[in-house]
């Protein structure tokens, strides 16, 4: 992967954003993905966010070899802190990181005043999707698009949430994702036809073990069942 042929999964990632946006990337290790947005003509400037000093040096060195010093403006900043209010940032991206770490990248950009809650926000963890799915819908963003692909055989799933108070989703949508649950694409069903399987063989295993934890059986029958409803 390079800032010309971006991976399938960060080009994902550019397939949501808009014309003309004014980006923040949050850990833009490389800004691959702002340089390829610029070299495309599809942002008109970005700020490329680093908690890191080293991927910090490996994105600014990347800026000036692709000519864009004047479009993209890497920074040293713990997530959204990269966002100044002069910027009028409309676009953010997260990606490529832990679910985990991506709520709380959300959860202290909030607290610390560093969301407007005009912009979209264009997310993909790298697991924990539900953790994400949950600080979104806690905090009144409405999950406007999303997709999941494949690449070198592992599924990623990339949203796209606008801020929309009163908007609501049941805990289902927020575990298969409100919006591919309703697309139903192949890889969708591939992905939840090897989670059934998962699911299914750790159920038998505990069925035959000497105590198995009531709770755990409970929620793996509960999701085994949405899956099954899912996938019909
Ligand atoms: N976004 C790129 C992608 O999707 O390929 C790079 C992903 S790389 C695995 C994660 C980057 O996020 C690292 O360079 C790391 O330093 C940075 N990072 C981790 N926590 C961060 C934070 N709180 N604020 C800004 N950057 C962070």
């Amino acid at each position: 992967m390079n800032a010309r042929t971006l991976s399938k999964r960060l080009a994902q990632v550019a397939a949501f954003i808009p014309e003309e946006a004014r980006l923040a990337d949050i850990g833009s290790d490389h800004a691959y993905l702002p340089i390829y947005l610029a070299a495309e003509g599809i942002i008109n400037y970005a700020v490329a966010g680093e908690v890191a000093q080293g991927p910090l040096e490996a994105a600014t060195e990347q800026i000036k070899k692709h000519g864009f010093s004047e479009k993209i403006m890497p920074r040293l900043a713990d997530g959204l802190a990269a966002i100044q209010v002069q910027d009028q940032i409309d676009t953010i991206t997260i990606a490529g990181m832990g679910g985990l770490l991506i709520s709380a990248i959300l959860a202290n950009g909030q607290a610390g005043g560093f969301l407007s809650k005009q912009e979209r926000l264009i997310l993909q963890p790298n697991n924990h999707v539900l953790d994400v799915r949950l600080w979104l819908a806690t905090n009144h963003y409405q999950i406007y698009d999303e997709q999941i692909i494949q690449d070198h055989g592992k599924f990623y799933e990339v949203m796209a949430a606008c801020y929309q108070k009163g908007c609501s989703y049941t805990m289902k949508e927020l575990y298969f994702g409100p919006i591919l649950m309703q697309k139903k694409s192949l890889i969708f069903q591939e992905k939840w036809q090897k989670e059934l399987q998962t699911k299914q063989k750790i159920l038998s295993r505990l069925k035959n073990a000497h105590e198995s934890p009531e709770a755990k059986v409970a929620e793996l029958n509960k999701q085994v069942a949405w899956i099954k409803e899912v996938l019909t």
